[in-house]
């Protein structure tokens, strides 16, 4: 929140915590721990659970591991001391008059100094046994002689999450305070905006905030949180339609629809032909690229499905029109790939192809900077526009080709949006094509990529074999080596994937070369190569042009492999320790075999005694969709996991769930939307 000016006073909400009666500047470090500096952040901190204190459970009708809320008060208390002075336990005994409950707490004996004898405390666990009744680390409150019961007690309880030396029951005061007094000043975020469907239901603001903290029933803590929710979504898609009109008012389009000449005789020379989703994503990418704006789309299609070839199609309509193109991968290992692969395709064409990566930089051209003049260069003595592939090295401000027309990004997902905007900032707006195999699942694609259009390929080429993906423990190991000797004597190829070699890690490498050697007598007399970071580029280049040869059988590599690597004879995928990765990971790895027509075998080898980590893979075992593995990877480890570190600019919410809102979502984003361009946009 910006400040406001010095000589007026700040919105009740936006005043720092320290501000209120009662919270010194103790007080103000500890809530700051919390994210809480302002009132409106004390207002949203929200309880991580609620406790039904209209009905405490007698002591004497406790249950064997049924977690419940009991009140008593203090008989006994004490620390008992054993093993030389070294662990103790300390012991808490209350009487409701029903029965007496003993709790007891492990090595934390200054726990005493919180307790006297005839003190009222209210403890919330699981009893472990009935004979004494006991809790083992409950929670506990102290009473206060007869105030506030109103707050505490007769309702449903907030609990909230807290630091070290915050007690629960002064910060929940202190939310009963300030709700009491801020209350008539929450204002209506969107007064104009006409909430309708399931959100015409929803409370007012202010009242949400109230049941958040003090709700009647427990359902309204869900209504509650889907208000605010509603409110965090709204927000989010309000910068992205402003971003994306800022772009659309200023930005006039260049002319990269092309005429043809090119690509007709690029697709007569291919040995397939396009399938219908190509052909579909095809059209939609020409009449974006004739169009009045820059384009600005994301090109979603799972592992092999064949963006490649897209991406080519859509470089030589630009390259028709004049415009140069660049292409950016994140590994230098399949920036060479595509460099080999667009140089077969368009040298033919007359068309000039470039590579520039950290290590090798091809044919270096002079470069200008754009002309402010848009025309595409008519004259003949112009260089012809050419197509440059690259890593992070094409961010450099080295790299500053004229009449930059298209930028393309592939595995946009190991990118941040920064970086993105950075390639695009080389031209005079250059349309936009950025391209993913990670299936972002829907509530994500509306967040993350909210001001992209998007295509999909939702159709795999065909002819493809049948890839079949299996679990296995790893003393499981030998019978499993047997099959792969088996499969490379019938001519085909393997990848061994080893998770523990992180690419920057020095010590990783001793580690993989260590393997290298045993798998490389384990597999002979059959060849291994090995592929990792931290090898110089040039054996990188080397290892891939032999085993593309089949002059190498099986390659050793990293996770650098996950991305892009194009090998059709390869069928067998090996992945060691496979517990380490994530399932959405694991499929872009498992893609890199089941791209010819023979039957591909992925094999994820986890550690025998993690039965969690077994169950979670199994899904790979049931299914090849990468959406559904995509959601189920975001259920169990949350965004961050799935998108990586590098894609920065993902907002984090308090109160919305990007596994279980997509009809809020999609609400926030329509909302949003209207009141902006009238109509609602079509629902991707
Ligand atoms: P990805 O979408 O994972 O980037 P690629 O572009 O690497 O996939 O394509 C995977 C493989 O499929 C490549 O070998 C490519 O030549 C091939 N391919 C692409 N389109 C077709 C098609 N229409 N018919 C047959 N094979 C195709
Ligand atoms: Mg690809």
């Amino acid at each position: 929140m910006s400040a406001a000016p010095p000589n007026r006073p700040l919105a009740p909400l936006a005043r720092p915590v320290a501000t209120l009666y009662g919270v010194g500047p103790e007080r103000a470090t500890q809530l700051a721990r919390l994210d809480i500096r302002t009132v409106e952040d004390l207002l949203l901190h929200r309880p991580h659970r609620y406790e039904d204190r209209r009905q405490l459970r007698p002591i004497a009708q406790l249950q064997l591991g049924e977690p419940a809320t009991a009140r008593g008060t203090v008989v006994a208390l004490g620390v008992k001391w054993y093993k030389q002075h070294t662990k103790s336990i300390f012991e808490l005994i209350l009487d409701d008059g029903t029965a007496r409950l003993h709790c007891r707490w492990w090595n934390l004996p200054f726990m005493e100094k919180y307790f006297k004898v005839s003190e009222e405390v209210i403890v919330f666990g699981k009893p472990v046994g009935l004979k004494p009744r006991t809790m083992d680390h409950p929670e506990t409150e102290v009473l206060e002689a007869g105030d506030e019961d109103i707050v505490h007690f007769n309702r449903l309880t907030p609990i909230y999450p807290l630091t070290e030396g915050l007690p629960q029951r002064w910060l929940r005061s202190l939310i009963w305070r300030t709700l009491a007094q801020c209350e008539g000043q929450i204002p209506e975020p969107w007064p104009e905006l006409q909430l309708t469907g399931a959100a015409a239901n929803l409370p007012a603001r202010a009242r949400a905030i109230r049941l958040l903290h003090f709700p009647d029933t427990l359902p309204d803590t869900d209504t509650a949180r889907r208000r605010l929710a509603l409110d965090e979504f709204i927000a989010l898609q309000r910068q992205i339609r402003h971003r994306r009109s800022n772009f659309q008012t200023k930005a006039r389009a260049l002319p990269c629809g092309g005429d043809n000449h090119l690509i007709k005789p690029f697709l007569a020379q291919l040995d397939f032909k396009l399938t219908g989703a190509q052909t579909k994503v095809l059209r939609e990418l020409r009449h974006d690229l004739s169009g009045t704006h820059p384009m600005r789309r994301l090109l979603q299609g799972d592992v092999g499905s064949g963006k490649t070839i897209v991406a080519a199609c859509c470089a030589l309509m630009a390259l028709e029109s004049g415009y140069h193109v660049a292409l950016m991968a994140p590994t230098e290992v399949l920036a060479e790939q595509h460099f080999e692969n667009f140089t077969r395709w368009l040298k033919p064409l007359g068309v000039p192809v470039e590579l520039q990566t950290g290590s090798r930089k091809t044919a270096p051209r002079h470069h200008r900077k754009p002309a402010a003049d848009l025309s595409p260069p008519a004259s003949s003595l112009q260089p012809a526009p050419a197509l440059t592939v690259g890593t992070h090295a094409l961010l450099e401000p080295g790299f500053a080709p004229e009449n930059l027309g298209l930028v393309i990004i592939d595995e946009q997902h190991k990118f941040g949006v920064a970086q993105r905007e950075q390639l695009v900032r080389k031209g005079t707006y250059p349309h936009l094509l950025v391209m993913t195999a990670t299936p972002i699942p829907r509530t994500l694609g509306l967040t993350l990529y909210g001001d992209l259009e998007v295509s999909v390929i939702d159709e795999l080429p065909p002819g493809r074999g049948h890839i079949r993906t299996v679990v296995r423990a790893a003393d499981k190991l030998p019978q499993v080596w047997a099959f792969i000797r088996d499969k490379l004597a019938d001519g085909r190829q393997a990848y061994v994937v080893y998770p523990r070699v992180e690419e920057a890690s020095p010590g990783g490498v001793k580690a993989v070369t260590k393997e290298f050697a045993t798998l490389q007598q384990t597999l002979a007399p059959f060849k291994v190569g090995l592929l990792h970071g931290r090898l110089p580029p040039r054996e990188k280049e080397t290892v891939m042009a032999a085993f593309r040869a089949r002059q190498v059988q099986t390659l050793l590599a990293t996770s650098l492999i996950e991305v892009g690597v194009d090998v059709p004879n390869a069928t067998i995928m090996l992945i060691e320790n496979a517990e380490h990765f994530g399932l959405a990971q694991l499929h872009q790895l498992r893609g890199r075999i089941g791209r010819g027509a023979h039957d591909s075998y992925c094999i994820l080898v986890a550690a025998a005694r993690n039965p969690e980590a077994r169950t979670r893979l199994r899904v790979l075992e049931e299914t090849n969709d990468g959406f559904r593995i995509a959601e189920e990877d975001l259920r169990r480890r949350g965004p961050g996991e799935l998108l990586g570190q590098q894609q920065s600019g993902m907002p984090r919410f308090r109160f919305g769930d990007l596994v279980e809102d997509f009809a809020l979502i999609r609400q926030a984003r329509d909302l949003a939307f209207e009141q902006e361009q009238g109509p609602p946009c079509q629902n991707p």
